[in-house]
């Protein structure tokens, strides 16, 4: 082939992709979300995918690819297409697991173009409804007793019930059982069913459940209370220094996305994030929705950078480590 006609191919496939580029969608999106369906995770995304669907006019389906730890979706969006049909959204396990996973196949930093921070969402600390314990300190002094025999639900190593229960134990100078889900969709209902005992998980999934008394709310891990669980009591206020955590959650895009197709995703999120029913709905499940300033790429950067570098020597100390 001569040059003139390499050189004509390779401008007729650069102006095609901008051209697809710039008509980006004319069809449904996919949301990757790590964790089951029904968790904490998937409803943030289902409400977020719903009102991104307006601004995009396309339908953004929320996919689960759930996995313990929630490793296999943030590798199967860096494996996509880059052209805006598959996106990520995942919590402060994509900050987690590079120092947790020795043999990570994805890098937070590397692969992925960002798109912008969603919300912040505190964790509360739940106990099956047969637990005796009627409040934290008569918790403590169960767990503490019964430490070889209780469970503590998490979605793996990577998830946040993870983190905030490693944080938790070591705060406590206690170990237990730890019995890993993919998502805490399945973990709430073996809780529910008295077949584990406790777990850490995001007001997203154990609000209506605190509420309706169907599980016994301990704590939350923020460092206020949390306005629609006023009477549970933070864990610093009972004297457990060291257990603050707070999940947040960013939306992503795979390396080399096109920049219109990215400038779309970012705007229709920011356009999805100003959406009343949102915010009122994330809201009442206690998540606080990023003031616009870092609703964007640059903000979800430097945010993941920061905790990285903050997790890691905490995550080090525990010595938790999977491969
Ligand atoms: N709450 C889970 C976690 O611990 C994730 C989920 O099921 O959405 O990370």
């Amino acid at each position: 082939m001569s040059t003139i006609r390499v050189l004509g191919a390779s401008l007729f496939l650069v102006l095609a992709a901008n051209a697809g580029a710039q008509q980006y969608p004319t069809r449904n999106i996919s949301m990757i979300v790590p964790y089951a369906a029904g968790g904490p995770t998937d409803t943030v995304a289902r409400v977020l995918g719903q009102a991104m669907g307006k601004p995009l006019g396309q339908t953004v389906i929320v996919e689960n690819r759930p996995s313990a730890g929630g490793i296999l979706g943030p590798e199967q969006v860096k494996n996509a297409k880059p052209d805006g049909y598959t996106i990520l959204i995942h919590h402060i396990g994509m900050a987690t697991t590079p120092t947790l996973y020795r043999k990570l196949r994805y890098n937070p930093l590397t692969d992925f173009e960002y798109i912008g921070l969603i919300n912040e969402v505190p964790m509360t600390i739940i106990g099956k409804p047969q637990l005796p314990a009627k409040d934290f300190k008569e918790f403590l002094d169960y767990i503490r007793k019964n430490k070889d025999k209780v469970s503590y639900a998490n979605a793996g190593i990577g998830a946040a019930s993870h983190l905030c229960g490693m944080l938790f134990m070591s705060a406590i100078q206690t170990d237990f059982l730890t019995v890993p889900y993919k998502g805490t969709a399945p973990a709430m209902n073996d809780l529910l069913g008295g077949q584990v005992d406790f777990m850490c998980d995001q007001t997203t999934n154990t609000t209506s459940q605190i509420k309706s008394g169907k599980v016994k709310a301990y704590a939350v891990t923020s460092a206020k209370r949390v306005a629609s669980l006023p009477d549970v009591p933070t864990l610093a206020e009972q004297g457990v220094k060291g257990g603050e955590v707070a999940i947040w959650h960013g939306l992503y895009a795979p390396k080399g996305t096109p920049k219109p197709v990215l400038d779309k995703l970012v705007s229709s999120m920011q356009e999805a994030l100003k959406d009343q029913n949102v915010r009122a709905r994330f809201a009442e499940l206690g998540a606080d929705t990023f003031p616009p300033e870092r609703q964007t790429p640059a903000a979800l950067q430097q945010h993941l950078k920061a905790e990285i570098e903050k997790w890691a020597p905490l995550i080090k100390k525990a010595g938790q480590y999977a491969d």
